[in-house]
């Protein structure tokens, strides 16, 4: 295949639970789409960049062999295909992206106890996942055998052709409906940014620094949050304490209450349920937490 030289070429999922988020942060990141019905790629209008629109499995491998520049991709399928290939086919990976975030996990039909990672030796285990298991498995000092199945895996104990199952988990609705427990996450998995190793153009090259920089922005304003609490005076220091990321908070004065004010900061960290129990018990209390749409320093 002839590679095109300027315009920068990124393999994302087609369809499925990776794609709808991969779409999605790239127009956040100000990308416009011209969706081609059917097509094998999407163009993009307002920057030099294709997406070849592929299955995961596909992306590591063609990321690899520089068919494309840069994949978007589960972490669980870019390890599995490096182990799979002895890691001698491993993309480079850039960033983390924060979505698609989902657990591969051992799970035992509910009958059935659970001590340890020891219980699995000597079972067979159906997995889309056989060299992340067998990896993790020999860690562990564990033998067991894989069955290696892509997709329904959860069946396989109920069909007799395997003792438990290793599969992606988010929910676990699943595996409940299948009478199956979740014993042991192995693996932690989210989006992944990926990039060839092959040479690249000046053009190519000076795309990614402008699309990594876009990508840094919207996951700053996703994080950056203004808060709002009202509060007694002398709990101010500790609340400014416990404040996560923030600058010099703004303290104004609640009309007609001598010892209590009003506290508003900008904080560039997520602020957890925890974080704001923390800062109730500390004193505050009408605390408001309000996404921030666009920032300019
Ligand atoms: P394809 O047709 O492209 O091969 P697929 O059936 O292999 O699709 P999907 O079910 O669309 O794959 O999942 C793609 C990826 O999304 C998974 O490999 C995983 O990284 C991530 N993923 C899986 N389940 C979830 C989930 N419940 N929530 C978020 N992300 C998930
Ligand atoms: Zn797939």
């Amino acid at each position: 295949m002839q590679m095109e030289k300027t315009r920068l070429r990124i393999a994302v999922q087609k369809k499925g639970r990776l794609a709808d988020e991969t779409f999605a942060l790239l127009k956040a990141t100000g990308l416009t789409i011209k969706e081609n019905k059917g097509g094998l790629f999407y163009r993009i209008k307002n920057l030099p960049i294709d997406l070849l629109l592929v299955r995961d499995d596909d992306i590591p491998g063609f990321v690899f062999d520089g068919v494309a520049d840069l994949g978007i991709v589960g972490a669980n399928v870019y390890e599995e295909y490096a182990l799979n290939n002895n890691n001698q086919r491993r993309a480079q990976c850039i960033q983390e992206l924060g979505f698609s975030h989902c657990n591969l996990c051992l799970a035992l039909p509910n009958t059935e106890g659970y001590a340890d990672l020891n219980d699995f030796n000597n079972k067979t285990i159906a997995t889309s996942y056989p060299n992340i298991l067998q990896t993790y498995f020999k860690k562990g000092g564990i033998s067991a055998s894989t069955l290696e199945m892509h997709g329904s895996v959860e069946v396989a104990p109920k069909l007799g052709i395997a003792d438990a199952i290793c599969d992606i988990v988010s929910s676990g609705a699943t595996l409940e409906a299948n009478g199956l427990q979740n014993v042991k996450t192995i693996f932690s998995s989210q989006a992944l940014l990926l990039k060839t190793t092959k040479a690249l153009s000046t053009e190519k090259k000076d795309t990614i620094t402008k699309l990594l920089s876009r990508f840094e922005g919207v996951r700053q304003s996703k994080e950056t949050k203004y808060i709002m609490m009202n509060a007694p005076r002398s709990a101010l220091p500790a609340l400014t304490k416990l404040l996560p990321g923030a600058e010099a908070p703004t303290v104004m004065h609640l009309e007609g209450q001598k010892d209590s004010i009003a506290i508003h900061a900008v904080c560039r960290e997520s602020v957890f349920w925890e974080t704001m129990e923390s800062l109730k018990t500390a004193g505050a209390s009408s605390i408001l937490v309000l996404p921030i749409e666009k920032m300019l320093a």
